[in-house]
């Protein structure tokens, strides 16, 4: 039997494919770069032939690195960039227009207006979500608007919406698949986490016609098989999730109160709650982990905006390091920073405060502090917000965190990792093998055809590679916590004073 997974993560800026053999080890992997394109301040979008043709010819060259052919692989299992919305038509499969990224602001008006007219409430009690640009359903209110005769051909059913995940299964099949599975159904503002169905009300309200969305299914089951023209073989196409719900499967996240944090331009944070969704009174995202035969699992998610993005800013615009990894030797040739704090808060400050009006801001100068000390500064911050993150997450479930798993970009700097533990007070675990949210989608496309029996098997292959355990005293921390809380006060509301 083919005992072979491929995993293919199609992210913001690339394609990816990556082949697995049944102990979760790297066989082989290609990527390919995906433009963007900005076709006026705010808005972002992405041309659909290039998210399809950079994905296949990723999971091609992936093939052919490995020396393996279709008839290898036991499945495949998408991991996708969430949220990024496409409509294409039911009869040719032509895209109408461009995708419309999650990064997109182009909706702010029509989210301002369903907030004003009262639906915020009721959406994020059906959804889990905020009213935001940020998810699918407005885009494709916006799509609707925008290009002419759509609403009506939309209604005739001659039009069909996807995210990602929807819009590859569909290419791969040659249009006989139009499918999402639960985790990228809740990242569209239109999907009820509760009943696990579209909401007609929500839909409603935005007047999107049921006939354009995709059937939901679970993020593991075998949805079809690919065209022999894809890969030159059927392979049973058995997975779909969303990036961050993947890396949290990858992470082998199984129980509630395991969650993970991605370091990277930014930070996201999930949490696991086991299988009732977990409002949060503390301004975190309520969604589907994933869905498997045996049940349905929720998680919490809070990002960070800027997180490694604070360390590119120290070297692209103070220019006081030439590289990323340099800041991890230079923090670590001071003991603490002196004093310093750093609130990267230069886009406003995101969960759980929701401050869209705070400014960056360096506090707590002293002649002596050095650049070293400001470097460290960095660092620490983007544990301090995640530390922040988490304390929301512990206070909506009522639970302390067990470990923080971590990957991501900046996860390779221990000097920061170690300061995560000591003011998370809880171990961080960094795993073998960096590709987390690939190892998500295989792992559950391989669940699927047998590869694996159950996550409990999954579970036992997840490897630590360091662990880093908190060892600073609870003085120490409450006091940089307190300097922390002191400084992000500074930060907030900084726009509006
Ligand atoms: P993304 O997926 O958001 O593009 P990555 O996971 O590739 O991000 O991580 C890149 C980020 O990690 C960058 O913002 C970079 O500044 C940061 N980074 C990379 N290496 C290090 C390091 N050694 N120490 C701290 N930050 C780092």
């Amino acid at each position: 039997m083919a005992k072979y997974v491929m995993a293919l993560d199609q992210g913001t800026t690339s394609s990816r494919a990556i082949i697995f053999d049944e102990f979760g080890g790297i066989r082989a992997s290609a990527q390919e770069e995906l433009r963007a394109i900005y076709p006026q301040p705010g808005w972002v979008e992405q041309d659909p032939e290039e998210i399809a043709d950079t994905q296949l010819a990723a999971a091609r060259g992936a093939l052919a690195r490995a020396g393996l052919e279709a008839g290898d692989l036991a499945a495949i299992g998408i991991a996708n960039q969430r949220e990024t919305t496409l409509v294409w038509e039911r009869e040719t499969g032509e895209p109408v227009g461009n995708a419309i990224v999650w990064q997109c602001r182009r909706t702010a008006p029509l989210c301002e207006a369903l907030r004003d007219g009262g639906s915020a409430e009721a959406v994020r009690e059906k959804t889990g979500l905020v009213i935001d640009p940020y998810f699918s359903g407005t885009k494709v209110r916006w799509i609707l608007d925008n290009l002419p005769g759509a609403q009506a051909r939309a209604e005739r059913g001659e039009l069909l919406f996807g995210t990602v995940d929807t819009w590859l299964l569909h290419r791969l099949t040659g249009g006989r698949l139009h499918v999402t599975d639960v985790s990228n159904a809740s990242r569209t503002l239109l999907f009820n986490i509760h009943s696990l169905d579209w909401d007609g009300d929500i839909l409603r309200e935005l007047r999107i016609p049921r006939a354009m969305l995709p059937e939901v299914r679970r993020s593991s089951e075998v949805y079809g098989a690919t065209d022999a023209q894809a890969l030159g073989g059927a392979v049973p196409l058995a997975a779909c999730i969303g990036d961050q719900q993947g890396a949290l499967f990858g992470q082998a996240c199984f129980a509630r109160g395991m969650a993970k944090n991605t370091y990277g331009t930014g930070c996201f944070l999930l949490m696991n709650t086991g299988e009732q969704p977990a409002p949060s009174q503390h301004g975190l995202l309520t969604t589907v982990a994933w869905g498997l035969p045996s049940g349905t699992t929720y998680a919490l998610e809070g990002s960070v905006f800027v997180a490694g993005a604070a360390v590119q800013w120290l070297r692209d615009e103070l220019k006081l390091i030439a590289s990323a990894s340099e800041s991890e030797a230079l923090a670590g040739s001071v003991p603490d920073t002196g004093g310093a704090y750093l609130v990267p808060a230069f886009v406003g400050l995101g969960a759980p405060y929701w401050d869209a009006e705070a400014r960056g801001a360096l506090v707590g100068l002293t002649r002596g502090t050095s650049r070293a000390h400001v470097v460290r500064a960095a660092l620490e911050s983007m544990a301090y917000q995640t530390a922040d993150v988490l304390r929301a997450m512990e206070a909506d479930l009522s639970g302390a965190l067990p470990e923080l798993r971590v990957d991501g970009g900046a996860a390779v700097n221990d000097c920061l990792l170690q300061f995560q533990a000591d003011i998370l007070d809880a171990p961080v675990v960094r795993p073998q093998g960096a590709e987390t949210t690939a190892l998500g989608a295989a792992y559950l496309a391989g669940l699927a055809v047998g590869v694996w029996n159950d996550p409990e098997e999954l579970a036992g292959q997840w490897r630590e590679e360091r662990r880093f355990e908190p060892r600073m005293d609870s003085t120490e921390r409450e006091r940089l916590l307190a300097g922390w809380a002191k400084a992000v006060e500074r930060a907030r509301g900084w726009e509006g004073a």
